[in-house]
């Protein structure tokens, strides 16, 4: 993804100064919110390895398969707890994404959809993990 274009969690800025050193691991994230907002662009621009990486090893699954004909296409915080100094926190998000804008052929219906859930984070060793989620809504 091109440092200069706008980042895929639509935090108003450059991906190069927002979630795309998260992913390089250049820094980690600071907060509960920054973690979620680049899992989000991780799913948006394809970033399995990333996604393992800051998933807790007590929740994380043995491998993920990302689904690429769902495209990511905005994502709202309604609510977030969890700054550089606690030890867990939560999101609440709105994610909305079409699917089947794949290579599916002409006439292939485009599917919005939205997930609304509340995630939970927790920080240990400096670094922001999630955990799990509740679908809310
Ligand atoms: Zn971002």
């Amino acid at each position: 993804m091109d440092d200069a274009a706008r980042c895929p969690c639509l935090s108003g800025l450059p991906y190069g100064e927002c979630c795309g050193p998260l992913h390089a691991g250049a820094r980690p994230a600071a907060t509960a919110e920054a973690l979620m907002r680049s899992r989000y662009s991780a799913f948006a621009v394809g970033d399995a390895p990333y996604l393992l990486q800051t998933w807790h090893p007590t929740t994380r699954p043995a491998s993920l398969e990302l689904d690429h004909d769902q495209q990511w296409r905005r994502l709202d915080v309604l609510a977030t707890r969890g700054g550089p100094f606690d030890d867990d926190g939560e999101v609440e998000f709105v994610a909305t994404f079409r699917s089947g804008a794949g290579p599916g052929g002409p006439g292939r219906l485009h599917e919005r959809g939205q997930l609304h859930e509340v995630s939970r984070f927790v920080r240990e060793g400096g670094r922001w993990f999630y955990v799990d989620g509740d679908i809310a809504g």
